[in-house]
């Protein structure tokens, strides 16, 4: 590992995908601790290695994710066949010979002191292709319980995970547990900083005067989330809705045309998800890690009626494990459990308040914090991890 110079501000490298909403959140998120904590002290580039380094057809993976995620079965063979231990080493291998020259041009193209990944992919070959007098080496797992294989690379020289569960995990494929701390998932700073409920429905333009409940489906609009509206509409459950459709305009367009007997505001990908959290009661989501570890912040009890199968299986535990929301797969069965919520407000309180005890606001400072103390600019001393043995 080579420390950067002490008189040089140094560049850290993020390397991220859009695969999904949740890697380019979690790096912005890491970036905008890094920014208030430690102003002028390090700069910073975001690379979407997919798009620019790897070879065809893995380049269109930004563009092939979410069509390939809407096939769940698809999807779950995926992951499962890559995630056993032979696979996860082998497909790395067989793949090498074919990446080697894409890792050697992005390692020459992106001088840096420091290297971050929020993405699984890229660790194994970019660690294989670095000389031996490498920058240090940061993984941020974004992934929340079932995690993949791929995150855990020993070479590593440090990783974080969410989860004391996502440690355990990386203990066992044999990762040295000191160089493995449990933060919670990045996410941006304002989460950690909310508004009051009626400052965040006056901002939005909500009704103030009706529990809204906040309906999402990760950054792309995945999941059976129109069939879910129109279960709430047929039952006329009491509520209004704030429904978001990430970057998934055909499903904003039919949402519009739909009837609904309370107030509904639909829109597409926003930019102030902590505003939207802080202005509802209630939230209905695909079982995205971010979105979940937002959640938390706000408090607020979760309903999730889709997941990614195998990659999110973990977070629906997770999330039913510690009451802090269920799981429900059935459109009519949701808009059931969102009347029962309503109807007896203590029970949704319950939810509520294990829901805010999950919450890890600090997580993207802490990582920030750590960036910095492998750069030799932070004492490791004055960091609070979350491990637990
Ligand atoms: N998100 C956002 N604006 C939107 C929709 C989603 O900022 O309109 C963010 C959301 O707050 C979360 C991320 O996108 O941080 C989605 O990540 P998650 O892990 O929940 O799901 P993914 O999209 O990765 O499957």
């Amino acid at each position: 590992m080579n420390a950067s110079s002490p008189n040089k501000v140094p560049h850290i490298l993020f390397l991220f995908s859009d695969t999904g909403g949740g890697h380019r959140s979690a790096a912005t998120a890491i970036i905008g601790a890094l920014e208030a904590e430690f102003p002028g002290q390090a700069t910073w580039e975001m690379l979407d290695f997919f798009k620019h380094y790897a070879p065809p057809p893995f380049d269109t993976a930004p563009d092939t994710y979410a069509p390939m995620a809407q096939i769940p079965d698809l999807w779950e063979l995926g992951f499962i066949a890559s995630n056993q231990r032979i696979t996860a080493r082998a497909i790395q291998r067989v793949l090498w010979p074919y990446v080697r020259k894409a890792v050697a041009r992005l390692i020459a193209e992106h001088p840096c002191d420091m290297l971050l990944s929020v993405h699984p992919i890229i660790n194994t070959p970019l660690l294989r292709g670095l000389p031996k007098d490498r920058p240090p080496y940061l993984v941020v797992v974004t992934d929340m319980v079932s995690t993949h294989q791929w995150w855990y690379t020993p070479q590593a020289d440090l990783t974080i995970v969410p989860t004391e569960e996502a440690r355990q995990r990386g203990i066992s494929l044999g990762l040295d547990p000191k160089r493995m701390h449990v933060v919670g998932l990045p996410i941006a700073r304002q989460f950690a900083a909310p508004m009051a409920k009626p400052q965040a429905r006056n901002k939005l333009e909500l009704p103030q005067d009706i529990p809204l409940v906040l309906m999402v489906s990760g950054g792309e609009g995945m999941g059976p989330l129109e069939e879910t509206v129109r279960a709430i509409i047929n039952q006329r459950v009491p509520v209004g809705m704030v429904i978001i459709t990430g970057k998934n305009a055909d499903l904003k367009a039919r949402l519009e045309s739909l009837d609904f007997p309370y107030p509904a505001a639909i829109r597409g990908f926003v930019d102030n998800m902590p505003d939207y959290m802080q202005a509802c009661d209630v939230i209905i989501t695909k079982a995205g890690p971010g979105t979940i570890s937002e959640a938390f912040t706000a408090g607020l009890p979760i309903l999730l009626y889709s997941k990614m199968p195998g990659q999110e299986d973990g977070n629906v535990d997770y999330v039913v494990n510690h009451e802090a929301g269920v799981w429900m797969d059935d459109p009519a069965g949701v808009a059931e459990t969102l009347q029962r919520w309503i109807d007896n407000p203590v029970e949704m309180r319950k939810f509520s308040q294990n829901s805010l005890n999950l919450a890890r606001p600090d997580s993207s400072k802490i990582i920030a914090q750590t960036a910095m103390a492998m750069l030799g600019r932070y004492p490791f001393e004055q960091i609070h991890y979350y491990d637990q043995s």
